[in-house]
């Protein structure tokens, strides 16, 4: 079956209200589960900055085609992630990763654009409604983070390729510049995230460019 490709505005069956009692998708998921910096920013409004978590071990690094990235961490006895409570609750429900909040859909990057689209039979809820895209994400402005992501998306991108083409010292120094710019060093938490974030990734390619 063709993938049907859906907007941010657009109504999709994504619904499955409130789990109930499920938490299927928040058990046995490896390192699959990556943070962005909006992630990191979230984490650090609520208190709970990515240092602390990593020290803690609810967040661990991975290796994401060469470029170092935090994920949630699934726990060593139960497989399930660090923040599903003993009842089967997310305990961090408000500020939960994109990922999370973006289940069971997936995004789909071509042409300089991102469009969303249904992961068919990825969630254990056959009876969910309808919602819009925008509303389920539930992040607002729903606009400005849309456009985040796929920054984020394609940043990642140019720097996945500036990783593959460097010496094995220069990648690791890298590697560390850019896990401390866009999720250990602070955000402020007062203001306005997209426009630190654009900060941040503009002083890196001005970096590339001199
Ligand atoms: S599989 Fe569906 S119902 Fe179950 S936890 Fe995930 S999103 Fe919720
Ligand atoms: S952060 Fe919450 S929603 Fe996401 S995997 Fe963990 S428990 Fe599930």
């Amino acid at each position: 079956m063709e993938t049907k490709f859906i907007h941010l505005n657009d109504l999709v069956r994504a619904d499955c209200h409130d789990c109930q009692g499920c938490s299927a998708c928040c058990r046995e998921m490896g390192d699959s589960i990556l943070l962005d910096p909006y992630d990191a920013y979230q984490f650090q409004r609520k208190e709970k900055p990515l240092p602390v978590l990593l020290e803690n071990g609810s967040i661990a690094l991975t290796v994401w085609e060469g470029m170092i990235l935090p994920h949630l961490q699934m726990k060593e006895t139960t497989h399930a992630c660090s923040f599903l409570s003993t009842d089967g609750r997310c305990s961090i429900h408000d500020h939960r990763p994109g990922i999370c909040r973006l289940f069971p859909l997936g995004r789909n990057f071509s042409d300089g654009k991102m469009n969303y689209f249904l992961l068919e039979n990825a969630c254990q809820n056959k009876s969910r409604s309808k919602i819009k895209v925008s509303k389920w994400l539930g992040i607002e402005p729903a606009g400005a983070y849309h456009n985040f992501v796929l920054e984020w998306h394609d940043f990642r991108r140019e720097m996945v390729n500036i990783l593959a083409e460097g010496e094995e010292a220069q990648t690791k120094q890298l590697n560390l510049y850019l896990l401390q710019t866009f999720f250990l060093a602070p955000y402020d938490t007062t203001g306005d995230f997209f426009a630190q974030f654009a900060q941040r990734t503009a002083r890196i390619r001005a970096a590339f460019r001199e």
